[in-house]
């Protein structure tokens, strides 16, 4: 993977209580985490202020959902400045949660890209299919739908991730083989190579997610298109999210 640096990606979700995430802050502090990955957690909001002023300026702060516009007056939501006040470099968008819970739809997810990423935060773009558009050969499909609507609504591809996500594989325990991951990663790649450019194809990370553990992540990181992972239940534990992100070396 020349071109393209490691990152490793901790995503919480909801969880977590202060007393939790002060233990998860200082096993992150302590862990021992190579130098050449990126590293990113994901807190809650309402967590991001106390992870932000005592974990290791070595790893970075995400927030798991942003605003689509500038911020104003839409009561509940939090906006991309305030996102960047708080000292957060990323923001995830696009997670399944959001798009098959909540409803959010492609072009709205690409509206909250290209407006964060207008604003100078950088974008973990998630993708990826349902179990049942799987079965129905639809991968592809879904995936690229998704890529295109990023792609109409991006000033650059600079500051971008894409997270490939399968939703039967998240939360489930039921992870993508490497050669299912791969083979996205590389359909997705390609995507990028004949939609955008031969370099943004290169250079974007491509990232992996959905029940990634200390067991699996291995062999995942052998893939030549994988250049990380998100990960979320496997994150809470401090150690364990360190040797996933050792492995992606
Ligand atoms: C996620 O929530 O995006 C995720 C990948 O979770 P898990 O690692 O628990 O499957």
């Amino acid at each position: 993977k020349p071109l393209r640096r490691v990152l490793a990606m901790a995503g919480t979700g909801q969880n977590g209580t202060k007393e939790s995430i002060t233990k998860l802050i200082s096993d992150l502090n302590s862990a021992k985490m190579e130098s050449d990955v990126d590293v990113v957690v994901a807190p809650p909001f309402i967590y991001i202020d106390q992870v932000k002023s005592s974990l290791t300026d070595r790893i970075e702060i995400s927030a798991q959902n942003s605003w689509v516009s500038k911020g104003g007056a839409f009561t509940g939501e939090i906006s991309v400045e305030q996102l960047k006040d708080i000292g957060c470099k990323w923001v995830i968008l696009g997670h399944s949660e959001r798009r098959h819970v909540i409803g959010e739809d492609n072009q709205f997810i690409g509206k909250k890209a290209g407006y964060a990423l207008s604003q100078g935060v950088g974008v973990i773009a998630c993708i990826g299919e349902l179990l049942e558009e799987r079965e129905a050969g639809k991968t592809f499909d879904v995936c690229y739908q998704q890529l295109k609507a990023y792609a109409d609504a991006v000033p650059s591809w600079d500051n971008i991730v894409i997270a490939y996500e399968p939703v039967w594989a998240i939360g489930t325990g039921v992870v993508a083989t490497p050669a299912q991951a791969q083979e996205v990663h590389v359909a997705v790649r390609d995507w990028l190579k004949n939609n955008v450019s031969a370099e943004v194809a290169s250079k974007t990370r491509i990232i992996y997610g959905g029940s990634v553990n200390g067991g699996n992540c291995a062999e995942l990181a052998k893939q030549k298109d994988i250049d990380g992972f998100l990960v979320g239940g496997a994150s809470l534990k401090g150690p364990e999210f360190a040797t996933i992100v050792n492995s992606v070396t």
